[in-house]
């Protein structure tokens, strides 16, 4: 391989990559940061069921990690039923906020 080509190589896998983190970041799949008034999130597998417990709690914000994730993974509360990755925000404990 020349070093023109090389560069241009170069040149290319970096055109990429930065085309790559442009649909990430267009896609939200960004690691989210603390939403006001509540912890950081952390990451569990759900199932539909089990995601539905944490939709209904009122101290609790639920969001799809990728939603255009393909595959599926065991659940982590119930074990059973496959499901997809979501961030878990639970309301802080730390400090009140009024809304
Ligand atoms: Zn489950």
């Amino acid at each position: 391989m020349t070093e023109k080509t090389k560069i241009k190589v170069i040149r290319r896998i970096e055109t990429t990559v930065e085309t790559t983190v442009e649909i990430i970041e267009d896609n939200d799949l960004v690691i989210p940061e603390e939403i006001k008034g509540y912890d950081y999130p952390m990451m569990m597998t759900l199932c539909p069921r089990c995601a539905h417990e944490y939709y209904d709690l009122d101290d609790h914000i639920i969001k799809r990690v990728n939603p255009y994730q393909l595959y599926k993974d065991t659940c982590n509360k119930c074990g059973v039923r496959t499901g997809w990755d979501y961030f878990i925000y639970s309301k802080s404990e730390d400090e009140d906020y009024d809304d």
